[in-house]
């Protein structure tokens, strides 16, 4: 069964970056078959998209779906006093919560083009099971992709590190859970919908030990690393008392920079560190607003992507983004990188390639994150008829200034997930009030 998306600009984020702005995508069943701008091919279904915009699906490379729990909290603290605010809270998470956290960031995340969705959870309170399986049954509920990590902390407060010690973990069970987590839970290979990922925390939530035998894991059982690196100057300072050197060079000690890692934020980095990155092959999660909103900083985008360095971006966690948009990380992410750099340090089309294209190359998918024959019919469609695009001749570039807005449409392995702005296989009003009432146990007294 073939279905034809016609009458749209296609940017179809190829090799080429090639854009067709009369153009169709030929889908049939979860594939796109073919795209073009020339005479439309037969299919059993024509589906008219009067000039819409259609991308590929957005690609959210880093996230804490729990935190949608907690959000304005600690509104004018730096990470660490705001980490140190939040920790105890977050204390309290369980399965069922999670699963009303998951479901409310995911359908964010869906509603503003996002299909493919990388958690990272770190914190697993004692004696409360099933937090990762509740967040992936809530991603196949609605229809979304998702990478879940299987987190972790180990260094508690009294042995320096920055979490209360009743919320780190044993090395050994840390461990031992991924690797179970990884044989129940894990696809490989293209289409793949649920995949797990080896996440410790931070280095200054983690052991070197656990850092090291965690890369180990990944590299053993054929999975993605990922942490959190140089977010705040304060990280820099903590490291340097701590390990007498930079986080880049803290990793490289531990083995880290290799070709299947991306680390998050990355804001504090040197030239050489950058060198090393693009060397290596490591890649960068890059989440401005998360950045700006705890006054972080600014990544250097333009040097990184000059540079060959893998990058995406990510919304980052609701309590220091309360807006789970990716799209609004699109704009974020040009608005940031021309306010440090001038007008022409990121084009418009260069930031939404980092939202699609780019969160594919750090998630290691050869399958998505572009409109092309053979890819996943992963497509985010983007009505041009609302008030914010009149006057605009260039779409494309209209839709990434305008942002954020809510899909018309979006299409995950040929399956509709949104359709007419909203959920087609979930009640949104549902789970903001199923949300509410989870979060209401999280309130502050
Ligand atoms: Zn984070």
């Amino acid at each position: 069964m073939t279905r034809l998306f016609a009458n749209c600009w296609v940017v179809t984020m190829d090799d080429a970056s090639s854009e067709h702005p009369s153009g169709w995508v030929l889908v049939d069943e979860g594939t796109i078959v073919d795209v073009g701008g020339g005479p439309e091919p037969l299919a059993h279904e024509r589906i008219d998209l009067h000039g819409a915009v259609v991308t590929p699906g957005l690609v959210n490379t880093h996230h804490h779906l729990y935190q949608t729990l907690t959000r304005a909290r600690a509104q004018q603290a730096d990470l660490f006093t705001w980490l140190r605010e939040l920790y105890p809270v977050w204390a309290g998470i369980d399965a069922e919560a999670e699963y009303a956290a998951a479901r409310t960031g995911l359908a964010e995340l869906a509603l503003s083009g996002c299909s493919t969705v990388f958690d990272h959870h770190y914190v697993f309170p004692r004696g409360r099971d099933g937090l990762i399986e509740a967040e992936v049954q809530a991603a196949r509920e609605l229809g979304v992709r998702i990478v879940a990590s299987r987190g972790s902390m180990d260094l508690g407060a009294s042995d320096g590190g920055l979490p209360p010690d009743d919320l780190v973990e044993d090395l050994d069970d840390v461990l031992a859970e991924t690797e179970r987590l990884a044989g129940a839970l894990h696809e490989a290979g293209p289409g793949s919908r649920v995949q797990i990922a080896v996440a410790p925390c931070s280095p200054f939530s983690v052991t070197g030990r656990l850092m090291e035998e965690s890369a180990a894991l990944a590299l053993r059982l054929r999975l993605l690393l990922h942490t959190h690196l140089a977010e705040t100057v304060e990280e820099d300072a903590y490291c340097h008392e701590l390990y007498g050197c930079t986080p880049v060079e803290y990793l490289e000690g531990l083995g880290w920079l290799t070709h299947d890692v991306w680390c998050a934020h990355c804001v504090h980095l040197s030239d050489a560190d950058i060198g090393t990155f693009a060397q290596t092959g490591v890649g960068v999660a890059h989440c401005p607003t998360s950045n700006l909103r705890i006054g972080a900083g600014v990544a250097p985008v333009r040097r990184l992507v000059d540079a060959g360095v893998r990058v995406g971006l990510g919304v980052d966690g609701s309590a220091s983004n309360e807006r789970g948009d990716l799209f609004l990380e699109v704009k974020q992410a040009l608005l940031a990188a021309r306010g440090i750099g001038g007008p022409t340090a990121l084009t418009a089309r260069e930031a939404l390639r980092l939202g699609t294209r780019g969160g594919a190359e750090i998630l290691r998918r050869n399958d998505i994150g572009q409109v092309a024959p053979g890819k996943q019919a992963d497509l985010a469609i983007w009505s041009t008829d609302g008030l914010e695009l009149g006057g605009a001749d260039d779409r494309v570039a209209a839709l990434v200034f305008s942002g954020p807005h809510r899909v018309d449409r979006l299409v995950v392995g040929g399956e509709d997930v949104v359709r007419g702005g909203a959920l087609v296989r979930a009640d949104e009003s549902e789970i903001a009030r199923d949300h509410r009432v989870q979060a209401r146990r999280f309130a502050s007294a």
